[in-house]
């Protein structure tokens, strides 16, 4: 373990010449690590996706990262963890650097700005087009973003918070570093992520929450004019969590507040993951009900057995 100051990486890191090398961003909420497996599976997953041996079981890494964590006594936090091809000579050639890097990073996270959860943000379409499937699957979680990196600084020019990236055909993915949800007569859609989207684990936490909610869900392929004539619409991601989005090239998506089912999921999301903060959501969207809550604790239990 080193000190942030101290922790360092050699400049024949292959993840660092060229972007060889898979990550992950979790989360920690009061002490417990926010669905560790289902991370550390889709790391591995992202590892057979780029042929990359990591050099250790699932099971030793949960181990590695929960050690991590407590060491750094954090409660409330964000982990990176990070697996490149490691050293090796310069030449993209992947098979001479003989052993994988494992980074775990125990850090802050940053939290957005409160007034994006309670007015929704603006976003872009992106000019930039998601990388194709034939080209690369980004279901890998790769370290290489130049192609979200662009999409990100192309919204920020436009004043906007974040860019909805579509694919070669027009259909939306999702976003620079989050997933994309809309809502349409009291039910969800979400483009599939063959498509073009990272399998995210705060949108599979979205699609449960909704089956326990009993609100319609749907995996479906989306073009702008879904978004534009969307009731709602908000994104979803380890750092994010549920951000509602007001605004889509200019275009006011629904009233042009955070929806009412968005709000509903923000605070069973935040009952997931903090217990029921009222805190966080004072507006006059009626209470989540009972049941419901019920539901989503019962829909745990299930999953943490
Ligand atoms: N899409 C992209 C491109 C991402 O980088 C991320 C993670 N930041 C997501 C979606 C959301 O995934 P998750 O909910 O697992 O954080």
């Amino acid at each position: 373990y080193y000190d942030s100051k101290d922790a360092r990486l050699s400049v024949f890191d292959h993840g660092f010449l060229y972007g060889d090398g898979i990550f992950e961003g979790i989360r920690i909420y009061n002490g417990h690590i926010f669905r560790l497996a289902s991370h550390i599976l889709r790391l591995y997953e992202s590892a057979r996706g780029i042929y990359l041996d990591i050099g250790v079981t699932p099971e030793a890494m949960e181990k590695l990262v929960e050690e991590a964590v407590a060491l750094n006594q954090k409660k409330d936090g964000y982990i990176r963890l990070v697996v490149t091809r490691g050293d090796g000579p310069l030449g993209i050639d992947p098979f001479v650097c003989p052993k994988a890097k494992i980074i775990i990073i125990v850090g802050d996270i940053q939290i957005y700005p409160r007034e994006y959860y309670t007015k929704g943000i603006a976003a872009l379409t992106s000019s930039y087009r998601r990388i194709p499937a034939d080209c690369f699957d980004v279901r890998i979680k790769s370290v290489n973003y130049l192609n979200n990196v662009l999409a990100k600084m192309e919204a920020h020019r436009a004043g906007c918070m974040e860019s909805i990236m579509l694919d070669g055909s027009g259909y939306v993915t999702e976003c620079t570093g989050d997933n994309i949800f809309i809502v349409r007569q009291g039910g969800l859609s979400t483009p599939p992520c063959h498509q073009g989207a990272l399998e995210g684990i705060t949108r599979a936490e979205v699609l449960k929450m909704a089956s326990a909610m009993a609100i319609p869900a749907m995996e479906k392929p989306l073009t702008r004019f879904d978004l534009y004539t969307a009731d709602e619409c908000f994104l979803t991601g380890t750092a994010a969590e549920i951000m509602p989005v007001t605004r889509i090239d200019g275009n006011q998506i629904g009233d042009a507040q955070p929806g009412r089912i968005t709000c509903r999921l923000m605070q069973a999301f935040t009952e997931l993951t903090r217990g029921y903060d009222p805190s966080i959501f004072k507006n006059d969207d009626p209470v989540i009900p009972d049941c419901c809550y019920r539901g989503i604790l019962a829909h745990q239990r299930v999953i943490d057995a």
